[in-house]
């Protein structure tokens, strides 16, 4: 089961799309300085598909991608609900604190992956110098688009 702290329409975390983000709990890693500790305990509202449909109908039209930010120990049903979401047309982004894939059948329901764990020393995306990086996924293959979030630096 997916649980959710939070969900918010957010403009940067997915560049080029309008995303529905939701806050993903129980996450397994253990980042030194975590930014969202609260993440790492088993809290929040059950994520469904209805949960989702329900999201969309409200901001019907305005949103091209939903993001799920975690998700980690999970990763059966967090595949189920990126197809669930691919299936109703729209883009799906995983914002994982793996430092890999680990496995490629995500590839087949992501159109885009975050990876990385976080690292204070180095920062998040937005930082050049940081470890994590963001790929798009077409036909299976990655593009690194992690340079997107330094345009306006
Ligand atoms: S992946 Fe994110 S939420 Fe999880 S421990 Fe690391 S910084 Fe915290």
């Amino acid at each position: 089961m997916l649980k959710y702290t939070s969900f918010e329409i957010v403009f940067q975390e997915v560049p080029d799309e309008v995303t529905l983000a939701f806050s993903i709990s129980n996450c397994p890693h253990r980042c030194i300085n975590c930014h969202s500790a609260y993440l790492r305990d088993d809290v929040g509202i059950e994520l469904t598909q209805l949960v989702i449909t329900k999201l969309l109908d409200k901001y019907s039209g305005e949103v091209s991608c939903v993001c799920f930010m975690g998700g980690d120990a999970n990763k059966d049903d967090l595949f189920d609900m990126a197809s669930f979401v691919k299936q109703i047309g729209l883009r799906t982004a995983w914002y994982s604190g793996d430092n890999n894939i680990s496995d490629d059948k995500f590839l087949s329901v992501f159109d885009y992956i975050k990876v990385g764990e976080y690292i204070e020393k180095l920062g998040g995306l937005k930082q050049k110098t940081t470890n994590q990086r963001l790929y798009k996924i077409t036909d299976m293959q990655l593009e690194d688009m992690t340079y997107k979030f330094w345009e306006h630096i």
